[in-house]
């Protein structure tokens, strides 16, 4: 057999599209480029073999000789994974059911939910091929599983090289998409659960790439001196008392906090959204429209009635709505030229870039996507409300450095919010709107490109810096910069 270069032990064309987005997850988490000691990009160009900063499932046999792992082999539906250390996370190829929402004033009929079988078959559903690792002494154990009635290390180490017994490029991308569906979305059955996941693989490689002479670009995730975000989202569902608003706008300005409200076409007080404009929140879109032509309807109307054009959407699930469509808002909201939309019954805790899939390629969405929302609102209620869930899981959201989405139906519930925010500990926690979430986001870290020529990074952000915002690079080249607001571009 012929001595093969590094060159040529590039990885192949990979068959699964879901790697390509492999590069936004890093970006998710602030990493915005990794390149080995020649300079070249491991990430969009990851190696195979001796040397390579991070060996993904499923592992050929030549990777595992090379690295002299052997391997247990199995398939699931779903892998429940225990961080060394830390927490069980889930992979699992995300799963829904549909069911149509009534038409307001039509008597409910209860219709069985539906499994969504997305007809495009870029949505996988087959078992997950696991591979329980058999490893050599030098290695240490990242996280372990049980599959089969086996138990073992599946992401493990030895400092230069991780190693993955699961697809994990592909199920970490595929975490972060949703389905297109013609029915209301209702509920997720297979939910992955990644965070933690995602920040000890991204590390690991990290570390790695660093360890053998490597150099990486990294951004915090939050503007400097924030530690997390919290956004306070209004769905204004009902007409809501011109007292009660000002009240609520009263308890914002005196906490220093900008918030945002979804308003609907149907009933729609544009002197409502006008006043909160003014005040410095923002006016964003709740619909109800079940294709593009009335989405771009709703955008339009919102701008002419209140003067103001809506950044983004979330989507209105009562009577009469066509409820939450997964991927095909995504790209109706890309089309309106918006900044973000919403991903429903995840827990990214990030804000992340949207990925449309389809005829077999998974493509990234000029669009940021929030975490999920937490509504407060059960029922309309007096006692109807969840104060006592988000009052331990919201400080848990801001604790992991997340962003937090509260959820409140302005006509209800108020008491109950403003218990929630006094309790909160927001002490260096950025508190904004959707908008300015999505903006910053994009700006400082999704929507960029970075590249490494003669040991200098340049990265170019994806929009000029509504912040300022801090870049390091480690390893090689190591340093810092402050790049002040209004800039494009920086080299460091
Ligand atoms: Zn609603």
């Amino acid at each position: 057999m012929s001595q093969r270069t590094r060159a040529e032990h590039h990885e192949p064309a990979h068959p699964d599209p879901w790697v390509s987005a492999w590069a936004l997850l890093l970006r998710k988490h602030g990493l915005l480029g990794l390149v080995d000691a020649s300079g070249a990009d491991v990430v969009r160009h990851p190696s195979k073999g001796a040397g390579a900063p991070f060996l993904d499932g499923p592992l050929d046999p030549r990777d595992m000789h090379t690295v002299g792992i052997q391997t247990q082999d199995a398939e699931t539906e779903q892998v429940d994974v225990r961080l060394v250390d830390g927490p069980w996370n889930r992979l699992c190829h995300p799963r829904f059911t549909v069911r149509p929402i009534p038409r307001r004033g039509e008597v409910p009929t209860q219709l069985d939910p539906v499994v969504l079988e997305p007809s495009d078959p870029v949505w996988p559903s087959g078992p997950i091929r696991v591979q329980l690792l058999d490893l050599p002494e030098r290695f240490t154990t990242l996280a372990t599983t049980t599959v089969a009635g086996q138990f073992g290390p599946v992401i493990a180490t030895d400092g230069r090289t991780v190693v993955s017994g699961l697809p994990l490029r592909a199920l970490l991308a595929e975490a972060h998409a949703i389905a297109p569906t013609a029915t209301s979305y209702l509920n997720h059955i297979a939910v992955p659960k990644t965070y933690e996941l995602e920040q000890l693989v991204v590390n690991a490689i990290e570390s790695a790439v660093l360890a053998a002479g490597g150099s990486s670009l990294r951004t915090d995730v939050w503007p400097s001196g924030h530690r997390a975000a919290l956004t306070i989202r209004h769905d204004y569902d009902r007409v809501c008392p011109e007292p009660v608003l000002r009240g609520l706008l009263d308890t914002y300005a005196n906490a220093g906090l900008a918030s945002t409200w979804c308003f609907r076409l149907d009933n729609l007080e544009p002197a409502h959204a006008q006043m909160i404009a003014a005040s410095g929140h923002e006016v964003s879109l709740h619909t109800t429209a079940g294709d593009e032509d009335a989405f771009l309807t709703e955008v339009q109307e919102l701008e002419r009635r209140t003067g103001v054009r809506p950044l983004g959407v979330t989507a209105h699930g009562g009577a009469g709505s066509a409820g939450y469509l997964g991927q095909h808002q995504l790209l109706w909201a890309v089309r309106a030229g918006m900044r973000y939309a919403e991903l429903l019954g995840r827990t990214p805790l990030l804000p992340f870039q949207a990925l449309s899939a389809a005829d077999g390629a998974v493509t990234p969405l000029p669009l940021v996507l929030p975490n999920v929302h937490s509504s407060i609102d059960l029922t309309t209620k007096p006692d109807g409300h969840r104060l006592g869930d988000l009052q331990k899981q919201v400080p848990a959201d801001l604790a992991q450095g997340g962003h937090a989405v509260v959820m409140n139906h302005p006509d209800i519930h108020r008491d109950e919010l403003r218990t929630l925010l006094a309790g909160l500990p927001l002490d260096h926690v950025w508190l904004a709107t959707l908008a300015d979430v999505a903006e910053w986001s994009w700006a400082s870290r999704l929507g960029g490109t970075s590249s490494h020529h003669n040991g200098r990074w340049t990265h170019r952000f994806g929009s000029p810096l509504p912040h300022p915002a801090v870049l390091r690079v480690a390893g090689a080249g190591a340093g810092e910069v402050r790049v002040p607001a209004g800039e494009t571009e920086t080299v460091i």
